[in-house]
C-alpha cells in the first residue's frame, strides 16, 4: 500500500477528468490522477468538436498552444434517404473571430496536451495504471482506491470517478446501475486521410476554417442514430452511431451502417481517394436528464460520460464533462477549505452547483427527447427522411406539371404513409419534448 494520503484522487484521463485535476491542482489540493491508457487521450474517442467557452474556464489562453484543427465557419446538418439529402446549412463569416467557439481536434492529441496541463498544476498523473476497485471501509465510504499495480491500495478524502461512459467501478461498487442498452449508443468512427488542399476545396473553406456535417435518415435503417462528418486539416472524421437495443433488435452491424454511409452518393466523393488510418468504436451516454445516476455519496462524487451527462440532441459531449469535472473539484475545494469532511451531505455541494449550470438546465430541456425519439425511430429515421426527399423532387423538378398538382401529391403522400392523427401526434409530441 503506498502510504501518502492524497486530498483528491481522480480516476480517468479524459476530458472530465482532466478538468477536474487541473482545477484541483491550480487550487492547491494535493491530487493523484489515475488513467489506464498508455496516454491520456490514448482510449478516448470523439467527433470531434471543442466547445472553448468550457475549456476557457479552465485554461483562458489555450489557443496559444493547444492543438486544434480548424475553427468551425458553418454548420450542416443532412436529412438523408438512400440516395438523396435534404439540407440546413448555416455559414458565417462572423465565425472567422478572433477567438472562435468551437473547434475540431483530434483527441489523442488534445488529451495529450491538457494532461500536460494538468500535471504542470502540480497533479501527480499515472498512466498505464488501471483502477481495479474502489477501496471502501467498512460503513461503505470510498476512502481510495485499488490499483493493478503491485502497491495496491491509495488513499485519499474524496475520489472524483471521472471513468467515461462504462463506468465499471461506480457499478462494481454498486453506487450506480450499468447504462441500459437503450440509454447508450454505439459509435464507430474512421479518420480519412487527404492532402489539405483538397479538404479546403471538397468543403470549400480557406486557411484554418472548417465545416461539420451532422446527418440522419435511412442511413441508420430505422433506429435512433445519426452520422457525423468533420473537417480537419489533412483528415476527415466520419462515423455513425445508433442505440445499442437497436443494434440487438434489429441485428444490424456498425460496420455495415458505417460502409453503407461512406458508400452514399452525398457522403463518397468526400471521401474518395482517401486514406483510412484510424478506426474506433466506443459508446456514448443517451438517455439524457431521466438516465442521470446519484452524483455524489460518502467519499465519491462522479462526473463526465459516467454520469451519463450528454446531450444527445446538440451533439455535445466534452463540454457538460469538462464543466461537470470543474464545478466537482469547485465543490470539493470549498468543502475543502471549511475543513469540512467529504461526506455525502457535503458533497452535496456539487449537485447543487451543477444543478445551476447549463449542464442540468440544458438536459432537463430535453428530458423527453430520448424516448422520443427510441419510440418514434421508424417515422423520425425512416418515414419523414423518405417524404421529405420525395417532397424536394417534386418540388424542384420541372415538369409541366401544374403546382397546384404538386402541392396535392405531397400533401396526399404525407397523409397516407403517416395519416392525419400521426402526423398531428407527431408535431405535438416532438413539440412537447422540444420545449
Ligand atoms: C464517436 C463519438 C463522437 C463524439 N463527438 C463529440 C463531439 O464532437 N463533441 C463533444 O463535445 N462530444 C462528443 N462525443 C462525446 C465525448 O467524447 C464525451 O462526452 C467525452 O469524451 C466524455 O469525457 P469523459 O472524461 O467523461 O470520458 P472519456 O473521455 O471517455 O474519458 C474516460 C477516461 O477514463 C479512463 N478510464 C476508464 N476506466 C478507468 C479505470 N478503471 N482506471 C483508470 N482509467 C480509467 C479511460 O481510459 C479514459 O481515458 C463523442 C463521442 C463519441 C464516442
Amino acid at each position: 500500500m503506498i502510504e501518502e494520503k492524497f486530498d483528491a484522487i481522480v480516476v480517468g484521463a479524459g476530458m472530465a477528468g482532466n478538468a477536474a485535476a487541473l482545477t484541483l491542482a491550480q487550487r492547491g489540493l494535493k491530487v493523484l490522477q489515475l488513467e489506464r491508457g498508455e496516454y491520456s487521450g490514448s482510449k478516448n474517442v470523439q467527433g470531434a468538436i471543442l466547445y472553448a467557452d468550457m475549456l476557457e474556464k479552465l485554461i483562458p489562453d489555450f489557443r496559444e498552444d493547444a492543438p486544434l484543427e480548424r475553427h468551425l465557419v458553418e454548420q450542416r446538418f443532412w436529412m438523408m434517404d438512400d440516395r438523396s439529402h435534404t439540407g440546413l446549412h448555416y455559414r458565417s463569416d462572423d465565425f472567422n473571430e478572433e477567438k472562435p467557439n468551437r473547434y475540431t481536434i483530434i483527441r489523442a492529441q488534445f488529451d495529450k496536451w491538457f494532461s500536460q496541463k494538468v500535471r504542470e498544476a502540480g497533479a501527480t498523473v499515472l498512466c498505464e495504471t488501471t483502477v481495479t476497485e474502489l477501496a471502501q471501509d467498512a460503513y461503505g465510504k470510498v476512502i481510495g482506491v485499488r490499483t493493478d499495480r503491485a502497491d495496491g491500495e491509495i488513499h485519499a478524502d474524496v475520489v472524483v470517478l471521472a471513468e467515461g461512459v462504462n463506468g465499471l467501478l461506480g457499478t462494481r461498487a454498486h453506487l450506480r446501475e450499468r447504462p441500459k442498452p437503450d440509454k447508450v449508443a454505439l459509435a464507430v468512427k474512421e479518420m480519412h486521410f487527404l492532402p489539405r488542399e483538397t479538404i479546403e476545396a471538397r468543403f470549400n473553406l480557406k486557411g484554418d476554417e472548417g465545416v461539420v456535417i451532422e446527418a440522419a435518415g435511412t442511413i441508420s435503417r430505422g433506429m435512433t442514430g445519426m452520422g457525423f462528418i468533420y473537417a480537419n486539416k489533412e483528415c476527415i472524421s466520419l462515423g455513425i452511431g445508433c442505440l445499442v437495443s437497436d443494434f440487438q433488435r434489429t441485428g444490424e452491424t456498425p460496420y455495415g451502417l458505417l460502409d453503407r454511409f461512406k458508400r452514399h452518393p452525398s457522403v463518397a466523393p468526400l471521401i474518395e481517394g482517401s486514406e483510412v488510418k484510424e478506426y474506433a468504436a466506443h459508446l456514448i451516454p443517451e438517455g439524457g436528464f431521466k438516465a442521470i445516476p446519484q452524483l455524489y455519496g460518502e467519499g465519491w462524487v462522479v462526473v463526465g460520460d459516467a454520469a451519463q451527462l450528454n446531450n444527445a440532441i446538440h451533439r455535445e459531449g466534452s463540454n457538460l464533462a469538462m464543466t461537470s469535472g470543474r464545478i466537482a473539484a469547485e465543490a470539493i475545494f470549498q468543502v475543502k477549505s471549511r475543513k469540512d469532511p467529504m461526506t455525502a451531505d457535503n458533497l452535496s455541494l456539487y449537485k447543487t452547483m451543477l444543478d445551476q449550470s447549463f449542464v442540468i438546465k440544458d438536459l432537463k430541456k430535453y428530458k423527453d427527447m430520448p424516448a422520443l425519439m427510441h419510440t418514434q425511430s421508424q417515422s423520425f429515421f425512416l418515414t419523414y427522411p423518405e417524404l421529405v426527399s420525395r417532397a424536394m423532387q417534386n418540388f424542384l423538378r420541372v415538369d409541366g406539371t401544374p403546382k397546384v398538382e404538386k402541392e396535392k401529391t405531397t400533401f396526399r403522400s404525407f397523409i397516407k404513409a403517416r395519416s392525419w392523427s400521426g402526423l398531428f401526434g407527431d408535431a405535438f409530441r416532438l413539440a412537447r419534448a422540444w420545449r
